[in-house]
């Protein structure tokens, strides 16, 4: 059976040409960058080649990209500098549908002492700018928003937000993770300080990923032992996946923009089916800010757990909210935050499309899911008067 891989927003394929070009950095070429030698001292050349090209992805300069073990260390290392970096600041911002990677880390500062504000969101998953303008006090150490959320694919208004923090000299981060690769990114027009990535949200390997952080920046590490990145990240650099993520940002950036328009197009295909296919189905967030190879729907009345075993017959991959909650059935932070009432919330299924997906499979995943909902509704207790 054939996989179709609607998961993305999980995990991706390695590029093949990101493959290739990692694979001779595990086989032959395993020195250390740190090196006298030749040897190992040439791979030195290879992971600023690979910092150039994260940083041209975002159009950083780069010294400001230190690389790291994956988003979640991006983030926290953050979130960490800027709270070591103003000792005196015990406020955070951030809002009440980031990522775990910095959800569950700004709740850990607040256990430890820190005065933490979660901003809520609209119906629709978007930003209360008012209550973010009235959070704002002289006590903020950093504020961190996310650039596109992972379960809806809501942007968020980035150049605002920064905009604002700005005049307020306050720090600001934003956990770029789902947007990197997937949107264009100009961090010179962009008023961030610091912004996370990760490899394998855009075709490179799982465990490698870059925190941009602006030149000037109070910056403390987070992890610390050897001089590693300038100081700033220790432990051996992790050189493969280095190169991995520098030739999968590469080929990001060359066809950002007709990726975007191909997974938009594919998305809205599938959507648009599937809010024919039955009654009671919604889309879930702002359609107008979004992530193109996003979408998030709920089926009334059905269990999306129920949805994904039966979908995981056919070979296709999604997932129930976010794939770090998945495995337990809380149901997601992001769609409690946004009001989506309990009975949309369950029936909750995310698809995420990528460069590989194709027409074909759209269609096949457009016929199977109408008769699977039909089903299940008349197996759902609350379900069977909605067919
Ligand atoms: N931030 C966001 C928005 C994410 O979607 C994820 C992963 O799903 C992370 C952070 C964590 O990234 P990593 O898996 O590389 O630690």
């Amino acid at each position: 059976m054939k996989t179709i891989y609607l998961d993305n927003n999980a995990t991706t394929a390695i590029a093949p040409d990101v493959l290739n070009e990692m694979l001779l950095y595990l086989r032959e070429f395993y020195g250390n960058p740190s090196s006298m030698h030749t040897f190992g001292g040439q791979l030195h050349r290879k992971v600023e080649e690979a910092r150039a090209k994260v940083a041209a992805l975002i159009n950083a300069k780069p010294e400001e990209i230190i690389f790291t073990s994956c988003g979640t260390e991006s983030d926290n290392t953050a979130i960490m500098s800027a709270v070591e970096s103003f000792p005196q600041k015990r406020h955070i911002i951030t809002t009440r549908v980031e990522h775990p990677a910095v959800f569950n880390f700004c709740k850990h500062l607040a256990r430890k002492g820190r005065r933490v504000t979660f901003i809520p969101v609209d119906n629709f998953g978007r930003l209360n700018m008012e209550a973010f303008r009235k959070a704002l006090d002289d006590d903020v150490a950093v504020v961190s928003i996310m650039y596109a959320n992972n379960e809806t694919g809501v942007i968020f208004p980035i150049e605002d937000i920064g905009g604002i923090l700005r005049e307020r000299n306050i720090v600001f981060h934003t956990d770029a993770v789902q947007a990197a690769g997937k949107i264009p990114i100009d961090v010179k027009k962009l008023p961030v300080d610091m912004l996370s990535i990760s490899g394998h949200k855009l075709h490179a390997p799982k465990g490698v990923g870059a925190l941009y952080v602006r030149k000037g920046t109070r910056f403390y590490p987070y992890i610390i032992g050897g001089h590693q990145e300038k100081g700033r990240r220790a432990g051996t650099e992790n050189v493969a996946s280095i190169i991995a993520l520098g030739k999968a940002c590469e080929l990001a950036k060359k066809h950002i923009e007709e990726e975007a328009s191909y997974l938009s197009d594919l998305r809205d295909k599938l959507e648009s089916a599937l809010l024919k296919c039955c009654p009671d189905v919604r889309i879930n967030g702002d359609t107008e800010h979004r992530l193109p190879n996003t979408t998030n729907i709920s089926f009334d009345f059905v269990e999306g757990e129920a949805i994904l075993l039966r979908l995981d017959e056919y070979g296709i991959c999604a997932s129930s909210g976010s794939a770090c909650t998945s495995g337990s059935l809380e149901p997601s932070h992001v769609l409690r935050a946004m009001g989506v009432p309990f009975t949309a919330i369950h029936g909750s299924i995310r698809f995420s499309l990528s460069r590989y997906n194709t027409e074909e499979e759209i269609s096949e995943v457009i016929k199977i899911m109408p008769p699977i909902i039909k089903e299940l509704r008349t197996l759902s207790p609350y379900g069977k008067e909605k067919l």
